[in-house]
């Protein structure tokens, strides 16, 4: 066995059915009086419902969490938060809304109480994606990391068919860079396996059956797993392609993950065969990039950046942009291979590995 170092990051998860009933419970524990509540517009309705239930312990909502946290958005919720008396964020929502929390958190200390309706995974790492006039930035500090994270199944449920596939996509991906990740180690890489199998057992059951309550609590359970190894591990090739890719054309986050995941696992099986086995056992392949790819087409997932929106000739802009500025990667990131892989990503070129 290689030597490691294994750091646990602190945060409390609370899993299950109903699980959302325990909100007002853990504003307390948390030795907080009033909540502010964050949701996107779309999921209003359910944020007011929450803040309903919460009561007195509510101290204000703001429902206007925005893709990729722009600065400008945090900016208007600092704002709410100072004509109000809150001593802790409640979010209930997708990864942006997550995102929002985060932003708030960092800039103020307040605790943070995530509760995840889709499979981004964001709640437990202490990473921070904002947005300033278009450029996207990444910070990591453990005031980021949320302290309390609720995951309860039946929230997802609304999750729409499509969405759900592609959010789980973007669960793997994770877990997939942390199987072969440089500072891995034994806890990570037991997570991020059994993340994977979630993932791999539970969506296509949701594909057939979207209201099935086992596949969706699986899928959760593998979603904490998943995020938990994004927020303790570094990422390499296909974290790097994602944010060069999704940011530079701005591309939707979730289905980006889902295209050139299968490519970017491809090339690295060349370099690490072993350590993508999980992935290949999990899907009854030997090939981990061809079964990835498979699999997105057999959940009906995107499998081509051109259906995302990536002009043709943003294939030389996007290899020069990773290239330039690349991550550890357990393969050597040859300018040529890298070209080529996201131009099969582009035209959705199964890959052979
Ligand atoms: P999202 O949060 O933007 O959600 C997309 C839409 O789906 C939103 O309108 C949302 O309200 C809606 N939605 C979410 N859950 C729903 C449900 N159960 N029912 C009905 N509608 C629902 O998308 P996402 O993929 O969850 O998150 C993407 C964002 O998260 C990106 O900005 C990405 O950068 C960030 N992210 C950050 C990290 C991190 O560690 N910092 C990790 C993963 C993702």
């Amino acid at each position: 066995m290689n030597n490691f170092q294994y750091i646990s990051l602190p945060s409390k998860i609370i899993f299950g059915s109903g699980a959302i009933s325990k909100t007002a419970a853990e504003i307390e524990a948390l030795g907080c009086k009033k909540a502010f509540l964050l949701s996107t517009p779309f999921q209003a309705d359910d944020v007011n419902k929450l803040a309903h239930q919460l009561d007195n312990k509510r101290a204000g909502v703001f429902n206007n969490a925005t893709m990729h946290t722009p600065t400008d958005v945090t900016e208007k919720a600092l704002h709410e938060l100072e004509n109000i008396k809150a001593d802790c964020i409640v979010a209930y929502g997708g990864g942006s809304t997550t995102g929002l929390a985060k932003a708030i958190a960092w800039r103020t200390d307040l605790p943070q109480i995530i509760i995840p309706t889709s499979y981004a995974g964001s709640e437990v790492t202490p990473i921070l994606g904002q947005t300033e006039n278009g450029i996207k930035t990444t910070i990591k500090d453990p005031k980021i990391l949320p302290e309390v994270v609720i995951y309860d199944p039946d929230l997802t449920m609304s999750l729409p068919p499509k969405m759900t596939m592609t959010s789980g996509l973007n669960a793997i991906a994770h877990a997939a860079e942390a199987l072969y990740a440089q500072d891995r180690n034994p806890v990570s890489s037991l997570m991020a396996i059994d993340g994977i199998q979630a993932m791999i057992r539970s969506l296509p059951i949701i594909q057939g059956d979207p209201q099935n309550v086992e596949a969706r609590e699986d899928a959760l359970y593998g979603t904490w797993l998943c995020g938990t190894v994004l927020g303790s591990v570094g990422m390499a090739l296909h974290h790097k392609l994602c944010h060069v890719i999704g940011g530079t054309f701005d591309l939707p986050h979730a289905e980006t993950h889902a295209v050139i995941l299968p490519h970017a696992v491809a090339f690295n099986a060349a370099a690490v065969p072993e350590l993508l086995r999980p992935i290949a056992d999990a899907l009854q392949t030997d090939k981990p990039g061809l079964g990835l790819y498979n699999f997105a087409k057999s959940l009906n997932a995107p499998t081509t950046l051109k259906e995302l929106g990536m002009p043709e000739d943003g294939i030389d802009r996007a290899a020069e942009i990773v290239i330039a500025n690349p991550y550890w990667n357990p393969r050597e990131m040859e300018p040529k291979l890298v070209r080529r892989l996201i131009e099969k990503a582009y035209h959705g070129i199964p890959p052979v590995r």
